[in-house]
């Protein structure tokens, strides 16, 4: 997995906000999950693409937690360098996910996973299955007793 270099802000595609917004409504009380693809750019993260994965945690694991399909990631890693990605710069910058009922922070959960330090960790806070999703994004920070989040700044963009 490509490791990006700490953005500060994070630029989000409006298609990519819509996507993630409905995926989460969705999958309602569960959460959902997917990868961010972009690219990165003097300290901003720009995501130009949302890619909706399944969650494969268990499914009485699936209203708090959430894994995503390894399968979906070697898949979108191929696609990335195939299709003349590098040209383009664009690489999977991290994931998101959903907090169903719950608020936009990272969980205990979250803190635990084993996310690698330079991911961006969006997360989408449906309160229930329609109206607004808050979201924030976050930088993964440090490895081990020593790793933490850092919020990121969001806009939505082209
Ligand atoms: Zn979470």
């Amino acid at each position: 997995m490509h490791h990006p270099h700490k953005p500060l802000e994070l630029t989000l595609a409006r298609s990519a906000r819509v996507l993630i917004v409905a995926h989460a409504r969705a999958r309602f009380p569960e959460e959902c999950c997917g990868l961010l693809v972009g690219r990165l750019r003097a300290g901003k993260a720009l995501v130009t693409r949302a890619v909706p994965a399944a969650n494969i945690a268990l499914p009485a694991r699936r209203k708090r937690h959430f894994e995503i399909d390894p399968a979906l990631l070697f898949t979108v890693q191929r696609a990335l360098r195939e299709h003349g990605a590098t040209r383009h710069r664009e690489v999977i910058l991290g994931y998101f996910h959903s907090h169903p009922g719950g608020n936009a922070r990272p969980s205990g959960a979250d803190l635990a996973g084993a996310h690698e330090p330079g991911l961006v960790t969006l997360i989408a806070a449906p309160p229930r299955k329609a109206g607004r999703v808050p979201l924030r994004a976050w930088l993964r920070l440090g490895g081990g007793p020593s790793r933490r989040f850092r919020p990121l700044k969001i806009t939505t963009d082209f």
